[in-house]
């Protein structure tokens, strides 16, 4: 054997979701439901040179939009997509956390109304960035902890 050996195979068309913070890749995934079904890597606590450990995602036959790309930034706001095709990086760009997401986040708050039993679609919105918070929608309660309140 004197060929390195690879960690993750390479993709000829997907996306690559890189700098994810080391052991978030599930969380990620959890909230592109767009993944659902396809061929993926997963590479969990991956040395970083920036970070020290670092999570990467590869999604074979997708392309995801920047609208899908951005709630990534909600638990992975370092994160870096590579959009590949035919084997070459054809587009990479840094997610950028969105002003306003509807069903990826729960609010905190037991007594909100997105919380009862209301028809109520669950909603955040940006109210700082860098590092970016946010609110609900509904009741303006940080949701101070995002992946531990992600929408099932
Ligand atoms: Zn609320």
């Amino acid at each position: 054997m004197t060929e390195k050996y690879m960690k993750v195979q390479r993709i000829e068309n997907g996306t690559v979701i890189d700098h994810i913070p080391a052991g978030r890749a599930l969380d990620v995934l959890s909230i592109l439901k767009v993944a659902e079904g396809l061929p993926m890597s997963i590479l969990v606590n991956a040395h970083s040179k920036l970070a020290g450990r670092k999570d990467i995602l590869k999604v074979e036959d997708l392309e995801l939009t920047r609208d899908e790309v951005n709630r990534v930034a909600l638990i992975a706001p370092e994160a870096t997509i590579n959009i590949i095709r035919d084997g070459e990086v054809a587009e990479k760009f840094r997610v950028e956390a969105p002003k306003r997401v509807q069903n990826v986040v729960r609010c905190s708050n037991p007594n909100c109304i997105s919380n009862q039993k209301e028809p109520v679609v669950p909603e955040v919105r940006l109210a700082a960035e860098a590092p970016h918070r946010y609110v609900c929608a509904y009741c303006e309660r940080e949701v101070d902890d995002l992946s531990g309140h992600l929408c099932s």
